[in-house]
């Protein structure tokens, strides 16, 4: 059986039409780094695009805002229209600007406007957690109780929403819904297109957070009818830590004032006029508040070379190849089988995400701290699930099949005892 998983890993690395890309980053040395759905890999390209900027920076001074080679004074618009392709944004309907959760804290400020009957937030139990802290925060800021105002979709097994119940709960007192793309913690996908249909037939405006989407799945946002998102730029879309998010308004919303105004959401002929009236770009842009951090943002430029030159769609296929041929081993490997393991992603193709949620109610914190020791990197998620994310720019069918056989030999040995069920900070 291993055998045959062995020969198999390597007859689809053969054919792997994206191999080539993997030489194109830094991979930690002697690790298997399969955590990019946490924190995605620095490439030579982002590197490249980051010490160009630095250069600027040393070279032309103040000048650089506009005279750099992509000039930083349209550096947020320019990165946005070059991601378009990524998420189905139409012209100037995307910027990269702010952090997700700055970014979320501005959608809502814009997009919640309570009122009459009108008044409640459906979200979902398994949300983000700074998610649900930014809706509440924002209920608040109106005046409105969060225990009241804020519903959460129940989710029936602890892993999965289901679409259906989120429609069922989009009632006449539903001002706003806002989900995320793919669960963080067990890579359900949801079905962005069903939800938006069903909330514009009951004329409730919605939003999507798709940080564990962007950079791994092909979106539609403008066809869909999404009315806005945001999605952070250091999971799949290799940005690095704490780079600058994106923030998508589809265009019949561009007349819509922007309420947590900056002076980088003017008209941009009119900001160094220096007027104390504020006029919005009629733009993603008028979304912006302060002066881009420039160099924070600068990998992106490289980074998004690379994806747009793979082609999310290649990108997404091998991805679902990846996750695929996972869940085959961790299903049939014998050694796995009767240990406990179970598998919350969902398995079909248009319903899962980038990574694979294994969960081992007990000892997933161990088995993960066991998987580490042995040089692998994945994640933990409380209270049971190890997150597996072979990302189709830099893991190969190679990884995932060794993964697969540390796993079984963790549990052969009982290696995992040899660890505290103590999570660090970060794990
Ligand atoms: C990663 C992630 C975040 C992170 O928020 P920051 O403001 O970038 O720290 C928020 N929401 C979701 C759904 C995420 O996946």
């Amino acid at each position: 059986m291993e055998g045959h998983f062995r020969d198999k890993a390597r007859q689809l690395d053969r054919v792997d039409t994206l191999s080539g890309f993997r030489k194109r980053f830094y991979l930690p040395e002697n690790k298997v780094y399969l955590d990019g759905n946490s924190l995605g890999l620095i490439s030579r390209d982002a590197e490249e695009s980051l010490l160009r900027v630095l250069d600027e920076w040393k070279t032309l001074g103040i000048r650089g805002w506009l005279e750099a080679r992509r000039p930083w004074f349209y550096f947020a618009e320019q990165i946005g229209e070059m991601a378009s392709g990524l998420v189905g944004a139409e012209k100037g309907e995307l910027i990269f600007t702010g952090t997700t959760t700055v970014n979320i804290h501005s959608l809502i400020s814009t997009f919640y406007r309570p009122a009459g009957r009108r008044t409640k937030i459906l979200a979902d139990e398994l949300n983000f957690p700074s998610d649900i802290y930014a809706l509440k925060g924002q209920i608040k800021q109106k005046g409105l109780d969060p225990e009241k105002e804020l519903c959460l979709v129940p989710s029936s097994d602890g892993k999965t929403i289901s679409e259906d119940r989120v429609v069922s709960m989009m009632t006449p007192e539903v001002a706003l819904v806002y989900l995320p793309s793919v669960l963080y913690t067990s890579a359900q996908l949801l079905d962005m297109e069903y939800l938006s249909r069903e909330a514009r037939k009951r004329g409730i405006p919605v939003g999507f957070d798709c940080s564990h989407s962007a950079g791994a799945i092909p979106h539609s946002f403008s066809s869909w009818g999404v009315d806005f998102a945001t999605f952070c730029s250091y999971k799949y879309l290799n940005g690095g830590p704490g780079c600058t998010a994106f923030l998508y308004i589809n265009k019949k919303h561009f007349g819509t004032e922007p309420l947590m105004a900056g002076w980088f959401g003017c008209v941009k002929e009119k900001q160094f006029d220096m007027s104390l009236d504020f006029i919005h770009e009629e733009s993603a842009g008028g979304w912006q508040i302060s002066s881009p951090g420039i160099l924070g943002a600068s990998t992106m430029e490289g980074s998004l070379n690379i994806m747009l030159e793979a082609g999310i769609e290649n990108i997404r296929s091998k991805s679902l190849r990846l996750t695929a041929f996972l869940r085959e081993m961790l299903n049939s490997l014998p050694g796995l089988s009767g240990e406990g393991f179970y598998i919350a992603t969902p398995e079909e193709d248009h319903r899962r995400g980038g990574h694979i949620a294994l969960c081992h109610p007990g000892e997933g914190l161990r088995i993960n701290e066991a998987l580490k020791a042995r040089g692998f990197v994945p994640d933990f998620r409380e209270p049971d699930t190890i997150r597996i994310a072979p990302v189709a720019l830099y893991n190969t069918f190679g990884e995932v099949f060794s993964l697969a056989v540390a796993l079984k030999e963790i549990m052969e040995k009982r290696e995992y005892l040899n660890y505290e069920k103590r999570r660090r900070p970060i794990s």
